[in-house]
């Protein structure tokens, strides 16, 4: 559950090795690209049906000219600098770069093929190369520094006065007050990172898609529900598999109901190796070398900016601050989460023995007895919820939400491209019946979609020439309809279309002037607070029959069900929090390192795991070859954020709770402070504003059933 922050020319990430990259491209074709053309389109959505795949290279490097020349410009101008010429000058370059990378990554990761996965591994590196160079560039920098240090005299408002501020770090940040040598090596460095990563996820997708575990006995399958039966069936159809049989696959929708179903040990223990192992195999898929290289070059990174670690480094700028924030919200919680999972374990431990296994429990045999004492404990099959939450009603039911609390009105605008046909579109209209955004919902499982969950902006929203209202998508891995099946959710499945579309209502409500301070485009320890605080309300005897409604018969989720719901609300919270702080902790010990010699993953991942007293019979929710948040995406460093957020979400909806779900003076203060500030004002400047004091941990132990532990 990412949100995927988006190229934006400057603000992102990475260099080159090769200098020959920065070389402008000559003759680029541009007269008849979609992508660059005016978008006749209603509010300027995308055109994807005119879009080719081979388009894109194009667009996006004559987005990178674009944004040379217009450098160029501030930088040639002969006007001393100033607030405007220099820094919403500089706010300003980079437009059609964004524009077309902005399409391009959301396309990439939800709708890829060979021509688009090949184009994101060429323009990786010369994007890299392109955004170091332009932090690097010791023109533009003395410029950006001469209004620095005159901001306080420039009688700047408070928006500018950030961004100001943000631009200056992000510049002293990439290494723009180092001597020329280590400027060189950081732009290497960026390069070859930007390079790894690309290939850790196309690794990674290549491993997750290998593996397929063929099912001949029904007896297999155990309890699986109908519907997930039918869609293995499917899959078997589709892999060629000419026989009354059904194949299992390592996306999650399709493994995990299979470890807590399948009685069939052996089975189990195939399956989840062959997920644990993604990455891992010596093959030529193998991530190991890869997270040796990026571990290695990030610290050196961090050296060169004057950092011992790539944690300090990283977290420098988030609301964290420090490895030390870090790790004591990460040990205040871990104590009784590990507590709480070691007493889950002795009782899954005895049902395994009384099932006539003498053997230790292992991590393929944890769903799997979870369900069992789940229905034993609450009397409760969390297949029954199912028909409740066929997916069209879970998204109406975040519709209804956003509609209490804010006033937004939600209108099917099918009529306006989209990159895929299950695409659903949207317009969103404000509590005034004005145009707010459009939100593109892409939600069923395809092999062209990275796996997970996320968010990603089409537009940002800004206000510094004209009104630009947002375009956002929020993507999904649900299984399709099938037959006769429609597509029936899980709870948790139901929770991540809440906290998605979280993510979707931080870029919507966004009020700023300047976009690269919009939306989401927050710290990464801010960013998952707007999505997980929806989970709470969704989970909520009050809020559940407003959408949760039989998909057959209308029928309103019963009482009872949403009783059973609430008393197994903190079941295996133990397991939950354990299995995701280890993932934490992994990605700490990593990138608190302060040498930059060579790490071997799986002793490294090992005695990272044993420090913290890691039992056995779990495993980290990611694995060194395959934490693609820490070596694909966004998330190096910060794992936590999740956590994190949550002590922010927990705690922010307490102010729900105190008056109620719905209140509306609580809701106006959410919006204002919270949802439409993106990253004007530091996170705990606008927590408080909000709540009007800091924070406190109780809510989130509380939620989790982890407070009893606490010693
Ligand atoms: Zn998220």
């Amino acid at each position: 559950m990412v949100v995927l922050l988006t190229a934006t020319g400057c603000q992102q990430a990475s260099t080159t090795q090769q200098s020959s990259r920065n070389e402008e491209p000559s003759n680029v074709n541009t007269a008849d690209n979609p992508l660059l053309a005016n978008w006749a389109t209603p509010y300027g959505v995308p055109p994807f049906d005119l879009i080719e795949d081979d388009d894109y290279l194009p667009a996006l490097r004559q987005g990178i000219v674009e944004q040379k020349a217009e450098i160029k410009a501030i930088v040639n101008s002969p006007e001393p600098a100033s607030f405007e010429n220099t820094i919403e000058a500089f706010e300003r370059t980079g437009a059609t770069l964004e524009k077309v990378d902005n399409v391009f990554s959301a396309v990439n990761a939800a709708n890829s093929n060979d021509v688009i996965r090949a184009t994101a591994l060429e323009f990786a590196p010369e994007l890299a190369a392109h955004s170091i160079g332009i932090l690097l560039n010791q023109d533009l920098f003395e410029r950006v520094r001469s209004v620095y240090d005159r901001r306080d005299a420039l009688g700047l408002n408070p928006e500018q006065m950030r961004l100001l501020e943000e631009t200056y770090k992000d510049f002293v940040r990439a290494g723009a007050t180092l001597d020329d040598n280590s400027k060189q090596r950081l732009r290497e460095i960026k390069g070859e990172l930007a390079t790894l990563s690309e290939q850790f996820g196309q690794n990674l997708l290549a491993e997750t898609n290998a593996f397929e575990l063929l099912v001949t006995d029904p007896a297999d399958l155990g309890d699986l529900p109908a519907s997930l039966v039918a869609l293995a069936a499917d899959e078997a159809r589709k892999r060629g598999h000419e026989c009354d049989c059904w194949v299992f696959t390592l996306q999650r929708p399709s493994i995990n109901p299979f470890l807590e179903y399948s009685p069939n040990r052996e089975f189990r223990r195939r399956i989840f190796q062959g997920y644990a192992m993604r990455g891992n195999n010596d093959n030529d898929h193998d991530n190991k070398d890869i997270v040796t290289r990026m571990v290695a070059l990030r610290a050196e990174r961090a050296h060169l900016l004057g950092f011992k670690s790539y944690a300090e480094y990283s977290l420098s700028n988030q609301m964290a601050e420090t490895p030390e924030n870090v790790y004591q919200l990460l040990d205040e919680v871990w104590a009784p989460a590990l507590r709480t999972a070691r007493t889950e374990r002795d009782a899954l431990q005895a049902m395994l023995e009384a099932d006539g296994i003498d053997d230790r429990l292992e991590a393929w045999d944890w769903r799997y007895y979870t369900e069992k004492l789940r229905k034993a404990k609450y009397d409760f099959d969390q297949d029954a919820v199912r028909p409740y939450f066929e997916y069209t009603a879970v998204r109406d039911g975040a519709f209804v939400l956003a509609n209490k609390l804010f006033g937004l009105t939600f209108w099917p605008r099918n009529d306006l491209p989209k990159w895929h046909e299950d695409q659903q579109v949207f317009e969103v209209l404000d509590a005034d019946g004005s145009h707010l955004a459009i939100l593109y919902m892409d939600f069923f499982i395809r092999e062209s979609k990275s796996g997970g969950a996320w968010m990603s902006t089409l537009r940002s929203q800004s206000r510094l020439d004209g009104d630009i209202t947002p375009i956002v998508t929020n993507n999904f891995n649900f299984p399709p309809p099938s037959g006769d099946s429609p597509a029936l959710l899980g709870f948790r499945e139901a929770e991540t279309v809440f906290h998605e579309f979280g993510h979707a209502l931080h870029a919507m409500l966004s009020d700023v002037t300047y976009r690269s301070l919009s939306g989401t485009r927050t710290p990464r320890d801010f960013v998952e607070f707007p999505s997980q605080v929806m989970e709470n309300w969704m989970a909520e005897p009050e809020v559940l029959p407003l959408f949760a409604k039989h998909y057959e018969t209308g029928e309103v989720i019963p009482d009872e069900m949403i009783e059973k719901i609430t008393a197994s609300g903190q079941f295996n919270q133990g397991f939950k929090t354990v299995e995701y702080m280890a993932a934490a902790y992994l990605d700490m010990a990593y990138h608190t390192r302060t040498t930059t010699d060579d790490v071997d993953p799986r002793s490294f991942e090992k005695q990272a795991m044993d420090h913290i007293h890691l039992i056995r019979e779990i495993i980290p929710r990611y694995k060194s070859t395959y934490f693609s948040h820490i070596f694909s995406g966004g998330y190096s460093a910060g794992y936590y954020s999740y956590l994190w957020s949550e002590v922010l979400d927990a705690d922010a909806f307490q102010a729900f709770k105190e008056t109620s779900l719905f209140d509306q003076e609580t809701a106006r203060r959410y919006r204002k402070y919270i949802l439409s500030k993106g990253n004007t004002r530091p996170g705990m400047e606008l927590y408080e504003a909000f709540r009007g004091r800091p924070p406190t941990i109780e809510p989130l132990l509380r939620n989790r059933g982890l407070l009893e532990n606490v010693e």
